[in-house]
């Protein structure tokens, strides 16, 4: 359900000479095609502790990678004095992601910063965290006292062949699964569960993830593999399109579609009809979503991005260090989100040829 956000400009009164300044401080914002500015997505860091062949090659992410030094990531205080500006701004959730947002020391510090926001927006702003799972039996707790609202874990097979190969970095699944138990412990439930399908890697597991999670609280999302970045050497052929993926499904038991929660939700949601739970249905390539694609995103290093499949972001780390006010930063985000037009997933048929693109791990994914 959209929610309008009041600007704080008292319409009542005949426009004035500061109103537009009032006007880039806060207010909805719409792009070109008239969506509004709804999430926000933060990379904590580039880094991670995966190779998953898909975002992070090992033949790329070598050891000879220069990831970003300490001191351009954006510091706690800049990413909240931001998100800040966004939720002004209509931003009604925050997602922090990365790279591996678990490896980011402290991270529940800047969990609870964020979650606190939600008393200057004066309505629930729930902060959500992705990531691969593997630290977060040590993370779990911290991060529910400290605020976090709901949780998502990446896990690609159960397989431990197949796991191991897909992460390249000789974890188990037994870990991932730990993590989800001590989250699930800690209170976070339901939890989605991301499982990236890629034809002729992971395309057996369909069938035994979805087993496996039918009947639990958690929901199994099914991502179509993307062509993000330029290191996976992407290729139509590897993606198993989610309508054979959902034609499999029905083959062991009986599913059928349900209504989104919200508009813009990215998931297709099917439910079990036995009431054993639900799955979803990511679908970026076979049914882009663009037309309802209300997320912003901001890199490891600050610069904001308005599609995951960009080239070149603006720079909110270069005018937030030297001095910038809050309108001034304010009316930056304005600026990039009102000029915005991307549509990248829809026009992917067009088959031109793109510039280079950022990798996901540095823009979030
Ligand atoms: N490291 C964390 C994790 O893996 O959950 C958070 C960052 S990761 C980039 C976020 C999500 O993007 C994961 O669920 C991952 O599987 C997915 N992802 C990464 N590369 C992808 C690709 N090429 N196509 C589709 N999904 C991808
Ligand atoms: Fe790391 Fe997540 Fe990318 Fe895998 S998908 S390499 S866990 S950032
Ligand atoms: Fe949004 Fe870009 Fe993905 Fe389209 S391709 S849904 S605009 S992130």
């Amino acid at each position: 359900m959209n929610r309008r956000v009041v600007p704080i400009i008292d319409q009542r009164l005949p426009p004035g000479p500061g109103d537009e300044l009032l006007r880039a401080a806060s207010g909805e914002l719409f792009d070109t095609r008239g969506r509004v500015l709804r999430d926000l997505r933060i990379s904590v860091t580039d880094r991670c502790n995966f190779r998953c062949q898909y975002c992070m090659p090992r033949a790329v992410f070598d050891s000879n990678y220069k990831f970003l030094p300490h001191a351009e990531l954006l510091n706690f205080d800049e990413i909240t004095r931001l998100a800040r500006l966004f939720v002004e701004h209509g931003t009604e959730k925050i997602r922090l992601t990365g790279g591996e947002p678990l490896l980011r020391k402290n991270i529940e510090v800047l969990v609870g910063d964020l979650a606190a926001l939600k008393t200057t927006a004066g309505r629930n702003l729930p902060v959500t965290l992705t990531t691969n799972g593997s630290l977060l039996k040590k993370k779990a707790a911290a991060l529910k006292a400290a605020g976090l609202a709901r949780i998502t874990v990446s896990l690609d097979a159960l397989d431990e062949a197949i796991f191991k190969r897909m992460n390249d970095a000789d974890y188990s699944v037994a870990d991932v699964l730990a993590g989800l138990k001590a989250a699930t412990e800690a209170g976070f439930s339901p939890i989605k569960v991301n499982m990236v399908v890629q034809r002729g890697v992971n395309d057996s597991q369909i069938e035994p993830m979805a087993r496996f999670f039918r009947g639990t609280p958690h929901v199994l999302r099914f991502i179509e593999y993307m062509d993000v970045g330029e290191s996976n050497h992407w290729q139509l052929g590897q993606v198993v399109p989610t309508r054979e993926v959902i034609s499999r499904i029905q083959a062991i038991a009986q599913i059928a579609p349900c209504h989104a929660n919200y508009s813009g939700e990215v998931a297709k949601r099917w439910r079990y009809l036995d009431s054993k739970g639900e799955i979803g249905f990511i679908t970026s390539v076979t049914q882009p979503f663009c037309g309802d694609c209300t997320r912003a995103r901001l890199s490891t290093d600050g610069k904001l991005y308005t599609c995951l499949f960009a080239s070149q972001g603006r720079d909110l780390r270069a005018q937030l260090r030297s001095g910038a006010s809050d309108l001034a930063l304010s009316s930056a985000i304005r600026g990039v989100w009102e000029a915005r037009t991307d549509r990248y997933s829809e026009a992917r048929s067009d088959a031109r040829p793109s510039p280079q693109k950022v990798e996901m791990s540095y823009i979030g994914g």
